[in-house]
């Protein structure tokens, strides 16, 4: 009888986790995996800090009294190229010998090099974490390559003799389904992705069988997309895969996460993997249903702690609904994370500047593991040991639900009072448009850019002096207005139509207005990896939202000053501030968007009655916030429409608001972003050619749209030809008079030599245009 068969025979329930964060604490992998890039340290000095990550990880795990420790949630970049890595599948392109592949290889497909592109990157899911994504043609093979993550196993068992070592791997069809199908010089992309299955499988089961040869007690398989609506010749694929890989493996306990899987219950019944974990999260209605038919010789792992937000378990509702299924399963029930730990940060006892108030309300991974620990003594029936951690549990609970700093009258009280009314503007496009031409008389094809302009080492530093306290807000205040004055200079000098100031004073978009509006907090060292080296620190939003003074108004009016063309003045949207944010989780999404953009309009209106006439509210994560269900999309974009135009539709007909968005495939959501009813939306377009457009064309998007010419993500400086092409292409979707010029984002990674040369470019590609065009300029300037 396996192991796990045997915990399932006893009434004691386990505890584990499905990944633990990689990055280390103090971003240790990161600064090791730069220094190795930069050539400063060599291989063995990286793998030496890999090696103590894992250990201290394993060793956190087995002082919580986690049953497993959990190995190959490990990754030098990512985990899905370590999994293509370990089955030496590596994308053709590179030449790499899978079975000699060193770090330096690795790291070239995962960045490029001079010869070779980088892999393309996407998000996990609905995740701000960036896989590198497969990239699949027909000869590739699946037999084996490096050793690593045996090694790893090897590592683990060696460190412990009481715990069992449990192996993550990515399930094979998740792995087909997130990689790519690539045509090459020999053959066209008639590859269907499942073509690849029987290679794949034979791949894991050679696999498979050297993990139980090593002792591997078991192997939590993720199988993802499982949450996702699947076709079914994906679903179909399940059964015999899983009944293949089985014969020869160590016991597979088959994860699936990020929302519920209740429509696949008959499916996951009867595979024959030893268990199943499911989301009780994000899918906690699915728990009792699937509880109350589980085959007896299967455990059901039940994700409760959440994995992807930061909030301290509500241990008496946890316990509340493991308790049924605990009377149902016994020991065949094990309580886990909701996922992996990934997306949290690593340890709250790191934050020391943190409010110990709103401290009290936080757990980050090291805590969940506690939690877990301690919801398992409960249902192991030693709740008298762990009496204390509830009670500490419920105070700090009853101290979230009663604070003055959550909850906000005056926010409540404007919640209420919202109404349709609210989200329209006083005119249609066409009647608003008409007022804004007369009063702005701008040139067909106007140029404009999205807002930030080179970040210079002297802006940041000027921005860190100030934030360290070493320099005086005067002395601030007179560097930040130095740099928006060359910023406005230059612009003029380039002959640029509608200006921006350049958001110098900023760091980051959303970071910028959490810090000036209450019921956000940030955390010092709260780091989650976003992809390879790269970490994000998100704020955290804990109360109502409120905006105590005008956040922009002083800087807009300043830059405004300067010219006597229109000024942008730049806000982050409110579905922005709220995706990239870890959010509450004691009231709807929805709700807390909806603060937000109460908020924003006010900052609108204000910038409005400051001579402000033309208003940028970017909402570049828009796209993002979709649910992975087709199903739940309508619900998502019916709200978060209305929150952006309720942010937007404070002003006068002759304020013309604008929008952006960036690294969005738009087509699927077109009748959405139409809906939103900005004035003018400038999009990202130029990489993939204008492609992205022809939705626009054949939607016939009504309102004015600027489709960027430049891409800002490579240095390189497209000349005036190669963005005149791209606006004839525009042209030939959209009506003349409806097109704006601008690069794809803002200009903030750039420098000045080539944001100047490029914007020239632009201005340049605009005159030209305009030669061409039937609309005359004088046509709208004798109005
Ligand atoms: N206004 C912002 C900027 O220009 C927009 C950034 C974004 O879209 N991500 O930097
Ligand atoms: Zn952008």
């Amino acid at each position: 009888m396996s192991q796990i068969a045997q915990t399932a025979q006893a009434e004691r329930v386990s505890a584990h986790v499905l990944g633990f964060p990689r990055i280390g604490a103090q971003r240790e992998l990161k600064f090791a995996m730069e220094s190795f890039w930069k050539g400063q340290t060599d291989e063995a000095a990286l793998r030496a800090t890999g090696r103590q990550l894992r250990a201290r990880h394993w060793q956190a795990q087995a002082a919580a009294g986690m049953d497993y420790l959990t190995v190959g949630d490990f990754a030098w970049y990512d985990q899905v190229l370590g999994t293509l890595a370990l089955l030496g599948a590596l994308p053709a392109r590179f030449g790499l010998d899978a079975g000699k592949l060193d770090l330096a290889g690795y790291y070239t497909m995962a960045r490029g090099n001079k010869e070779h592109f980088a892999m393309e990157m996407t998000k996990w899911f609905d995740t701000n974490y960036h896989y590198l994504v497969p990239e699949w043609t027909p000869e590739l093979s699946f037999d084996g390559g490096v050793d690593w993550l045996f090694d790893e196993i090897a590592e683990a068992q060696s460190q412990t003799q009481s715990h069992q070592v449990k192996v993550v791997l990515l399930g094979p069809l998740s792995l087909l389904y997130l990689g790519k199908v690539k045509s090459g010089p020999q053959h066209k992309s008639d590859l269907h992705k499942l073509d690849l299955l029987p290679k794949v499988v034979a791949g894991y089961q050679k696999l498979l069988a050297r993990l139980r040869d090593q002792g591997v007690a078991l192997v939590q398989i993720d199988e993802p997309i499982l949450a996702l609506e699947l076709g079914k010749e994906w679903l179909d694929a399940f059964p015999p895969v899983y009944t293949t890989l089985v014969s020869a493996a160590p016991p597979l306990l088959l994860t699936t996460y990020f929302d519920t899987v209740s429509e696949h219950a008959d499916l996951l019944r009867s595979l024959p993997v030893a268990g199943v974990h499911l989301d009780g999260v994000r899918g906690a209605s699915q728990l009792q249903g699937f509880a109350d038919t589980w085959p007896q010789d299967k455990v059901l792992s039940v994700g409760i702690v959440d994995g992807r937000n930061i909030w301290r378990c509500d241990l008496d509702a946890a316990l509340a609904m493991l308790q049924p299924l605990h009377d149902k399963l016994g020991g065949r029930l094990w309580v886990a994370s909701s996922c992996s730990l990934l997306h949290v940060p690593v340890d709250l006892a790191d934050e020391s500047k943190l409010d110990v108030e709103i401290k009290g309300w936080l757990a980050f991974a090291m805590q969940k593991l506690e939690e877990i620990v301690v919801l398992k003594h409960a249902l192991g029936g030693n709740a008298d040991a762990v009496a204390g951690r509830f009670a500490a549990a419920r105070a700090a609970l009853g101290s979230r639900r009663s604070s003055p700093r959550i909850h906000n009258a005056l926010v409540q009280k404007r919640l209420k009072a919202v109404t349709e009314a609210d989200a329209e503007r006083t005119s249609g496009f066409p009647a608003r448009i008409a007022v804004q031409q007369q009063r702005w008389n701008l040139p067909a094809f106007p140029t404009t850019t999205i807002g930030s302009f080179p970040q210079t080492p002297q802006i940041r530093q000027v921005r860190a002096a100030y934030k360290r306290g070493e320099i005086g807000h005067l002395d601030y205040m007179n560097k930040m207005r130095d740099e928006i004055r060359l910023v406005v200079e230059k612009q003029e000098e380039l002959g640029l139509d509608v200006l921006v100031h350049g958001e110098p004073e900023r760091n980051d978009m959303v970071e910028y207005f959490g810090e000036q509006l209450w019921g956000y907090a940030f955390t010092a060292n709260g780091w989650v990896q976003s992809y390879g080296s790269r970490c994000v620190k998100p704020p955290f939003i804990y109360g109502d939202v409120y905006r105590p003074e005008a956040m922009t108004v002083g800087w807009s009016r300043f830059a405004q000053s300067l010219t006597q063309k229109p000024m942008k003045g730049m806000l982050t949207g409110p579905v922005t501030m709220l995706q990239w944010s870890f959010v509450r989780d004691d009231q709807p999404r929805s709700t807390t968007a909806l603060q937000i953009a109460l908020a924003l309009r006010d900052e609108v209106c204000d910038l409005e009655k400051s001579g402000i006439g033309m208003i940028q509210i970017d909402e570049p994560a828009f796209r993002e916030g979709l649910p992975l269900k087709a199903r739940d999309w309508k619900e998502y974009l019916d709200w978060a429409v209305r929150v952006f135009k309720i942010s937007a539709a404070g002003v006068q007909d002759e304020t013309q608001i604008h929008t952006h968005m960036c690294y969005s495939e738009f087509n699927d959501i077109l009748p959405w972003i139409a809906a939103m009813d900005a004035d003018v939306i400038t999009i990202e377009t130029s990489r993939s050619d204008m492609e992205l457009l022809d939705g626009f064309g054949h939607y016939k998007y009504p309102n004015d749209i600027g489709p960027g010419v430049y891409d800002i993500h490579s240095p390189r400086i497209p000349n005036v030809n190669e963005m005149v092409r791209l606006m004839e292409k525009a042209r030939g979707v959209i009506p003349d008079q409806r097109l704006w010029i601008n690069p794809d984002c803002g200009l903030k990674t750039r420098n000045w030599p080539e944001t100047y040369e490029a914007l020239a470019h632009m201005v340049q590609a605009a005159r030209k245009l305009r030669e061409t065009t039937a609309i005359a300029a004088t046509a709208v300037n004798a109005a």
